[in-house]
């Protein structure tokens, strides 16, 4: 898939993190208080500055931590719909460019993540 650099998805993000994410975020000098939002069922979220993911380099419209940015974001435009199952995020134009092998391998992904990011907030609840 050939991404645009549009920026549509790291606008006002809602993307879920799992322990892994944060501690190789961590690791590359970022405090887990600065990107990290936790909601009240445990889940861990980007946090949006300006309307914009932490990590989105508005100037030069493109994510500053690429090579470590968090798993969903490496499975992106692929998606878990509750209703639809696995599909491609509508609001991303660079989706018609993945194929269909693409679409499979990132939805089982999609689901081992959630599956871990799910158990991983239970926990918190606890
Ligand atoms: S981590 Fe990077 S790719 Fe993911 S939402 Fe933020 S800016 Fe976009």
């Amino acid at each position: 898939m050939r991404c645009s650099n549009c920026g549509v998805c790291c606008t006002e993000t809602e993307m879920l993190l799992s322990k892994k994410d944060i501690k190789r975020l961590e690791k590359i000098g970022f405090s887990k208080n600065l990107f990290v939002v936790f909601d009240k069922h445990g889940y861990a979220q980007l946090r949006n500055r300006e309307g914009y993911c932490f990590f989105y380099d508005r100037l030069n419209h493109q994510c500053s931590v690429y090579v470590e940015r968090p798993s969903g974001c490496r499975v992106y435009p692929v998606i878990l719909d509750e209703d639809k199952g696995i599909i491609l995020d509508s609001i991303c134009e660079s989706g018609k460019s993945i194929t269909q092998s693409e679409k499979n391998l990132k939805g089982k992904r999609v689901i081992r993540l959630l599956e871990i990011i799910d158990s991983e907030a239970l926990e918190r609840c606890k």
